[in-house]
């Protein structure tokens, strides 16, 4: 089923579970970094969840969608469905609601699995994601708050610096010293030596931190919040390393689908250059560290 638009959230329940039904209760979720979240539980007992934000945070949630039914699409493993989005003027609000997801211990094989259907998603056939290029997505996105460009290039370094790194690097503007900016300039200028083409390109979630991933009704980890595109599978590997890691399971039951090898640990930090400098703009100055470490390794 495709996601509904509806101008109310009211108008969303009633094309969702039909006429008469109406929000029962409504309990707030945590967790979040951006939105409000909430289960809410219909009058005839279905469970949803759902998202709002202000009014003009829409947009947000039509990407989201975007992302999430590309990742549904693949069919590999577990997203939620995007079910209903919209905004309610009374309300003042913009909403996503989609399947809620059961919470349920997890399966004895939950990293080895998840391990596994993410290296699947990253074999899953991508080319129509992308109109016009290899790399890309068909919509732009945001990345957190920041706007995330995804325009179609033929070739993985030059997508990673024209739509990644370069439009990071500008919004950080003063934020980065002369050094740093210097640094970088000539790290855009080696990244085709540093970034080589990937064998295939991947649907890839984008974003993801250990946050975005819950264990489902299932008992399997499933994915949320995705920041969607097309690109090389190792940059989704390197941003489940950039805080903390995920246990060597994951990464034992991937390398069975797909090898990884000692020269992805070389790339690593540069694919999360990308993350730390949007941090760096989202939240300041104590991500510039991290930034003038990688900045300086590179170069
Ligand atoms: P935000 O966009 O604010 O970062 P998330 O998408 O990360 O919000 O969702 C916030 C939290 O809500 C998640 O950490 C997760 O625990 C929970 N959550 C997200 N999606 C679902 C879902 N479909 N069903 C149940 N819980 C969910």
């Amino acid at each position: 089923m495709s996601c509904i638009r509806a101008n109310s959230l009211d108008e969303a329940i009633v094309k969702l579970s039909g006429e008469g039904r109406r929000i029962a209760d409504r309990k707030p979720v945590s967790g979040g970094d951006i939105n409000r979240a909430w289960r809410l539980e219909l009058s005839d007992g279905t469970a949803l969840f759902m998202k709002s934000n202000t009014v003009g945070r829409l947009p947000f949630f039509q990407a989201e969608v975007l992302g999430l039914e590309a990742l549904r699409g693949a069919g590999t493993i577990g997203v939620p469905e995007p079910l209903a989005l919209g905004t309610d003027a009374r309300q003042g609000i913009s909403f996503l609601l989609m399947e809620y997801l059961e919470p349920a211990p997890r399966s004895k094989a939950y990293w080895e699995t998840f391990g596994r259907e993410l290296a699947l998603l990253h074999r899953a056939g991508c080319a129509s994601l992308v109109p016009g290029g290899r790399f890309g997505f068909a919509a732009d996105n945001f990345i957190g708050a920041t706007p995330q460009r995804n325009s179609p290039r033929e070739s993985w370094p030059v997508f990673f610096r024209d739509c990644r790194l370069l439009p990071q690097i500008e919004l950080a503007g003063d934020a980065l010293d002369r050094r740093t900016r210097g640094q970088l300039d000539r790290l855009l200028e080696r990244l085709e030596d540093l970034l080589p083409e990937p064998d295939f390109p991947s649907l890839l979630h984008g974003d993801l931190w250990s946050g975005n991933a819950v264990c489902g009704p299932d008992g399997k980890a499933w994915i949320l919040d995705p920041a969607a595109y097309v690109g090389s599978f190792e940059a989704d590997l390197a941003m489940t390393e950039l805080f903390g890691g995920f246990p060597a399971a994951f990464y034992g039951a991937y390398r069975e689908v797909t090898h990884f090898g000692g020269d992805y640990a070389d790339r690593r930090d540069l694919y999360n250059l990308y993350h730390l400098l949007n941090h760096l703009n989202l939240f300041g100055g104590s991500y510039l560290y991290a930034v003038q470490r990688i900045a300086g390794r590179y170069a």
